[in-house]
Parts: structure tokens; C-alpha cells; sequence
């Protein structure tokens, strides 16, 4: 097995607020991971803390097993943590242009992650005149301009109708059968039951369960849980 990413005893305090508590968990290549848990517990201030976007009080993050500095190592990832922004009035190939520039990589793939992401036919339309699953999708597409060994995604399918929740899991899923490594954030059960191999449960920034998503609903994960631990997801 190769660890894409470990955290270990990882803290956040904002102020008296412990929005991540003690949390230890470890990424391996090739699988889809979810950290669900519900609003406030603590996924987003996690996803942002192993990005660098958010410093942690206390704990530690390794990524590819600290073989390179955590900068070099984010070159690698592939990320969507807040609402697609692009340009409204540019289309989706000059989008994508522009953000290749940024990322300083090659333009050569952007056709390939387009139709990856079922925007091909849409490729010379305007931003603004995608609808919000199609900025999605977009969005995936530009995260994977890098080839990034894992995609991490915050909530991908919050505020989509169901045609888009389903066209983007089923992306996700696509994507996973390449070879790439997946971490979504979501409050949703049944996203990370449809989506995921494994999950890491959290409630109040402490871990309830982590492990393999067949075994949260078995004997040793999520039913051997006090009720209200149960009653917060
Ligand atoms: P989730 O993504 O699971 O909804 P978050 O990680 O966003 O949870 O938030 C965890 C807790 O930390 C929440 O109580 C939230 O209000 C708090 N929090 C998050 N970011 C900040 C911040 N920048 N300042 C103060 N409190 C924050
Ligand atoms: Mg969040």
C-alpha cells in the first residue's frame, strides 16, 4: 500500500471552539474516502488544514509519506473547496486556458478532462450560461488539468438537482476507476455510501469511525455508536 496522505493527532482551536479534535486518520493510493459527518463537524476546517489553507494548533499531516515539502507536494493534489469561480463572460476552454497559465501545465489535456467531465459538446459556451452541476464539472476538470494523484472535493454535490448529484458521482466514480485517489467532504450518508470506499465519521471535530464503509453500518463501526452520536448525522 502507498500512503498518499497521514494525519495524526491533528487539533484546530478557533478561539474556545475545537473544530477538530485529536484526529488521526490515513489516505491510501487508489481508494475513494469520505469524511462525513454533519454541519460544523469539522470536515472543511480538516481538508482546509492538509491543503495549507487553514494552520492547525496542534498535530501533524505528512503527504506521499514526507518525501517532498508539503509545497511541492500540493502540486499533486487536486482540490475544490469552495464555489467554482471562473469568468462569466469567457468560455469553458478559455477557462481552462487561463488556469493552466496559473498552474503553470500544459494545455494539451484540457479537451480530455472536458470530455471526462461530459463537457466536450459545451466546450466553446460562455461560463455564465452553465448551469450550476455544468460549473461543477467544470470545476472537476480544471482540478485535474495536473493529473493529480488525489482529487479532493468539500460537499461537490451541495445545492444540484438530482440529474446533477448523480452525473457528478458518477464522475467521481469514473475518475476513481482511473487510478486516482478521492477525499470528499460531505453531511450526506448516502453520498458516502454511493461513493466511497471508506470513511472517517466525524461529529464535534472528534472521530466516531474510520474504516471501511461496509463496516460502518456492520458490527464493529457505526451501530456500536451511543444514539446520539447516531441522532447528530
Ligand atoms: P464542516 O465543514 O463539517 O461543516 P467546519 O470545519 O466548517 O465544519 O467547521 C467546524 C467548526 O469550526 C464549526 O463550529 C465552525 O463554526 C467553526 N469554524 C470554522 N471556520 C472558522 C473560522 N474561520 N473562525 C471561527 N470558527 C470557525
Ligand atoms: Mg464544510
Amino acid at each position: 500500500m502507498e500512503t498518499i496522505l497521514s494525519v495524526s493527532h491533528l487539533t484546530k482551536k478557533f478561539g474556545h471552539l475545537t473544530a477538530v479534535n485529536d484526529l488521526s486518520f490515513t489516505i491510501e493510493k487508489g481508494n475513494v474516502y469520505g469524511i462525513l459527518g454533519p454541519n460544523g463537524s469539522g470536515k472543511s476546517t480538516t481538508l482546509g488544514i492538509v491543503l495549507n489553507v487553514v494552520n492547525k494548533t496542534s498535530g501533524t499531516f505528512d503527504w506521499f509519506n514526507g518525501s517532498v515539502s508539503t509545497h511541492e507536494a500540493l502540486k499533486k493534489v487536486g482540490a475544490i473547496i469552495e464555489r467554482p469561480n471562473f469568468y462569466p463572460y469567457m468560455t469553458a476552454v478559455q477557462n481552462l486556458k487561463l488556469v493552466c497559465k496559473i498552474k503553470n501545465v500544459s494545455t494539451d489535456k484540457i479537451e480530455e478532462k472536458l470530455d471526462m467531465v461530459g463537457l466536450l459538446d459545451r466546450k466553446n459556451s460562455k461560463f455564465q450560461t452553465y448551469s450550476l452541476g455544468m460549473k461543477q464539472r467544470l470545476a472537476i476538470a480544471s482540478a485535474l488539468l495536473n493529473d493529480p494523484e488525489i482529487l479532493i472535493l468539500d460537499e461537490p454535490t451541495n445545492g444540484l438537482d438530482p440529474q446533477g448529484i448523480h452525473q457528478i458521482r458518477q464522475i467521481i466514480k469514473e475518475i476513481a476507476s482511473q487510478g486516482t485517489t478521492i477525499l470528499l467532504a460531505s453531511h450526506l450518508l448516502d453520498e458516502v455510501e454511493k461513493v466511497c470506499s471508506h470513511v472517517v465519521i466525524l461529529r464535534k471535530g472528534e472521530k466516531l469511525y474510520s474504516g471501511p464503509v461496509d463496516g460502518m453500518l456492520g458490527s464493529h463501526g457505526f451501530f456500536e455508536l451511543k444514539t446520539s452520536d447516531l441522532k447528530a448525522l
